[in-house]
């Protein structure tokens, strides 16, 4: 089962029901938590640890500049702007690269070959006997999140996957939404919460993808997403209220689920309701 927990923007408090859900099933089953915020993972601050680092290495063109006759042919075809190709040499931008690797294929001259290129890791932490974490971490100036989110999905070996999503709906989001069992949509009951939340209900439409609502920092009027949860057919499965408290155990690191028992039932009934839901599409 791999459940994604997701938000339409950031702040809303999707990493902290990510580390809460993974934390209580790691009580009972062992679970792989993805950290899928390449840009900026954060899911180590609830659990800190010496992580061990995978490299994360993609194909990048290298140019023989005995061979190449300087058609042309790969820059015209590079979409990316990656290659330039001048009266007396071609330019590689890596930074602009997406390892797509089809200027290899169209260049006539056999003049491109692949080399391997670091773009970043997967920091690997063992947090208990039950729960890993694995956190893609993607170097500085590089563009391929995609390919650090799959490398990091990969370490992962349990059977029960939690991935914590960017935020937003861009391609990093696809990578840790596509292949999930459920998509947990985090929300605040605010106008901008409910407009990005919109966008991601429309996303898991087109993956056709079962998902659910959790709102975060509730002051108990939360009509305006009851109403659009309504419209848009979509369960409001946990509400976790705005509270001092919670605040002050998060600020320092710590999770309400363990901080306050009923909180770790609210977490284990929202995946009894993931489960039933997954399993009934
Ligand atoms: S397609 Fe090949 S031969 Fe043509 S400019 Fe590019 S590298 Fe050179
Ligand atoms: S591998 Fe793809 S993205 Fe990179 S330079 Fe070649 S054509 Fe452009």
């Amino acid at each position: 089962m791999k459940i994604t927990i997701a938000s339409g923007k950031g702040g809303t408090g999707k990493t902290m029901v990510a580390a809460n859900l993974a934390y209580v099933l790691s009580q009972h089953e062992r679970v792989s938590l993805v950290d899928c915020d390449a840009d900026e993972p954060d899911l180590h601050l609830y659990f800190p640890g010496e992580p061990r680092c995978v490299p994360v290495k993609t194909g990048i063109p290298k140019i023989d500049t005995h061979a190449c006759d300087l058609c042309g042919e790969c820059g015209t075809f590079c979409r990316y702007g990656a290659l330039t190709v001048l009266k007396d040499r071609v330019l590689f931008f890596s930074e602009m690269c997406h390892s797509c690797g089809g200027c290899t294929i169209v260049c006539s001259r056999h003049a491109i070959s692949e080399e391997e290129h670091a773009i970043g890791s997967v920091e690997i932490r063992t947090i208990s006997d039950t729960l890993t974490l694995y956190s893609g971490i993607m170097d500085p100036g590089q563009v391929l999140a995609p390919n650090i989110i799959r490398a990091a999905k990969e370490e992962a070996a349990s059977a029960l996957m939690i991935c914590d999503a960017a935020p937003g709906i861009a391609c990093p989001v696809i990578e840790a939404s596509a292949d999930a069992d459920f998509i947990l949509l985090v929300t605040e009951p605010t106008p901008f919460g409910v407009a990005n939340l919109s966008q991601m209900a429309e996303l898991t439409r087109m993956l056709k993808i079962p998902a659910a609502v959790v709102i975060n920092r509730s002051f108990g009027d939360d009509e305006l997403v009851h109403a659009f949860c309504r419209d848009a057919d979509l369960p409001v499965w946990l509400t976790i209220p705005f509270s001092r408290e919670f605040a002050a155990v998060q600020n320092a690191g710590g999770l309400i689920s363990r901080a306050f028992p009923e909180w770790e039932k609210a977490f284990l009934d929202l995946y009894a309701g993931i489960c039933s839901r997954g399993d009934a599409s």
